[in-house]
């Protein structure tokens, strides 16, 4: 089965993934993890500004990027590899997140990371959490979920998280880069952000995770029952 989230930057996509995945023993991927290991690849290269005046000049790296997702014991979670560096870490910083929408508008960084994707869910038990999951990248998954929230709810929770990690960030910092990737995730001419027209809508500005994966349990033994 594969199951495709989709939604809103910060509101709790990928809690909410990890849990559907550990409950049901299926694989998780964190899509919006390869955008970032790519924009970190970009800022490190200091291309991003010559890509912002000529898109094209991402291409000639993109057959040298390699991202894989390694599961490390310890932590007890996937982590996120590029070219074979752990850079889970790394990719959620502010300096990504800055950059990571810009670098997702870019049509031949999207196929790659596309393609990655498929390859990585074909065939398997599968959550995958993002912004095209059910629309571009899964258009035939079995279970489609829109999530939302409200906006100061959700940049509450990415700046506890932040906090948490230790980063020195403002509520405003972090609300601000919510909205602007949320605009831009929602107008970019490549496979915006949307609902697909058959992904069930989900808003959890008031619920506690618990009561998510309760409500998806539910969701998934009735599609269970009509399939039997
Ligand atoms: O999910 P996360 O917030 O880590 O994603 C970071 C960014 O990557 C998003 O704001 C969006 O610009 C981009 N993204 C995307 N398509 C996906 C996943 C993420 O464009 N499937």
């Amino acid at each position: 089965m594969t199951i495709a989230i989709d939604g809103y930057s910060s509101s709790g996509k990928s809690t909410f993934a990890k849990a559907i995945a550990k409950k049901l023993n299926y694989l998780y991927i964190d899509s919006g993890a390869m955008y970032r290991a790519l924009t970190l690849f970009c800022l490190r290269k200091g291309i991003i500004e010559e890509v912002k005046t000529n898109e094209g000049k991402i291409d000639q790296y993109l057959k040298n990027i390699k991202i894989d997702f390694i599961f490390n014991n310890r932590q007890n979670r996937y982590e996120t590899y590029l070219n074979g560096e752990n850079v889970e870490d790394e990719i959620r910083s502010i300096a990504v997140s800055e950059q990571v929408s810009f670098i997702s508008t870019i049509k031949s960084a999207r196929e790659k990371m596309v393609g990655i994707q498929r390859d990585l869910g074909q065939n398997k038990n599968i959550v995958m959490d993002g912004r095209d999951i059910g629309t571009v990248v899964f258009p035939e998954a079995d279970i489609k979920i829109y999530l939302t929230a409200d906006v100061d709810i959700r940049a509450q929770r990415r700046y506890k998280e932040l906090l948490e990690k230790g980063l020195k960030v403002s509520f405003e910092e972090v609300k601000k880069n919510i909205v602007e990737r949320d605009f831009i995730d929602e107008n970019r001419k490549e496979s915006p952000l949307r609902k697909a027209d058959d992904a069930i809508v989900l808003d959890n500005s008031n619920m506690t995770p618990d009561e998510q994966l309760e409500w998806f349990i539910n969701l998934y033994n009735s599609i269970k029952e009509n399939d039997n």
